[in-house]
């Protein structure tokens, strides 16, 4: 199937217009990406800053606009370079990274939006604060004049049968309510970002509203 068509088929799947579609262009190819944002893709999702930095000229040349979203691991000294291009950092896992964040963003007069990123897997993923300790760290976050939280992201276990997934969506909602509860100043929490390709749809049926798929629009990928 085409670029276009697998887009088609995500937005039958879910309704786009209340769940936000991140395509997760990392290891893919600008003309791919161009593909996408031709089949109205309107924000793009990479890991990595060396990746970002390198195919945003060429998706300005095109003369396209598409927000870019920073969703893997973020070293302090990438911070530099990530901010005047990232509409959203999903991946903010502690308060010296967020500190970093909110210094550069103040030398360029930005508000950065970010997500915190919790690891809800222990095990599995190496990076995000563990969610005992999310609140915390949003409240500390919240302090920080040039930055935004707008709400929390995971990367559930990776499963074939993304039922097996639900309980930990389910937790992770209940999260992120208690984080909306919490009123904290200085804070729009309106982003639940959790479903990738194999879980997406149960992910949506508890409440996340932003997906990030990337095998699911452009196929596996090369590396
Ligand atoms: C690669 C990646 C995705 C997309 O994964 P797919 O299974 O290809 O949809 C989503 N989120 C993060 C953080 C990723 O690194």
């Amino acid at each position: 199937m085409s670029i276009a068509q697998n887009i088609a088929e995500i937005k039958r799947n879910i309704d786009t217009t209340k769940v936000k579609l991140v395509a997760v262009t990392k290891n893919h190819s600008v003309s791919a990406m161009l593909e996408a944002i031709a089949a109205g893709i309107t924000a793009v999702g990479e890991n990595r800053v060396q990746e970002m930095l390198a195919k945003h000229p060429d998706i300005q040349a095109a003369g396209k606009q598409v927000e870019w979203h920073l969703i893997g691991h973020l070293q302090t000294n990438k911070v530099r370079q990530a901010v005047p291009l990232a509409a959203l950092i999903h991946s903010v896992d502690s308060q010296r990274l967020a500190i970093e964040i909110d210094k550069t963003a103040g030398k360029l007069g930005k508000r950065q939006d970010v997500l915190l990123q919790v690891n809800v897997a222990d095990e599995e993923s190496k990076f995000g604060i563990e969610l005992g300790q999310a609140l915390v760290l949003a409240k500390q976050i919240s302090q920080l004049e040039h930055v935004r939280l707008c709400g929390l992201m995971t990367i559930a276990p990776y499963t074939e049968n993304a039922e097996t997934v639900r309980p930990v969506f389910k937790e992770f909602y209940q999260l992120f309510s208690e984080l909306k509860a919490l009123n904290l100043t200085n804070t729009d929490i309106k982003w639940l970002s959790m479903g990738m390709t194999n879980d997406y749809m149960v992910a949506v049926e508890e409440g996340a509203n932003l997906v990030r798929i990337g095998t699911g629009i452009f196929g596996s990928r090369q590396y």
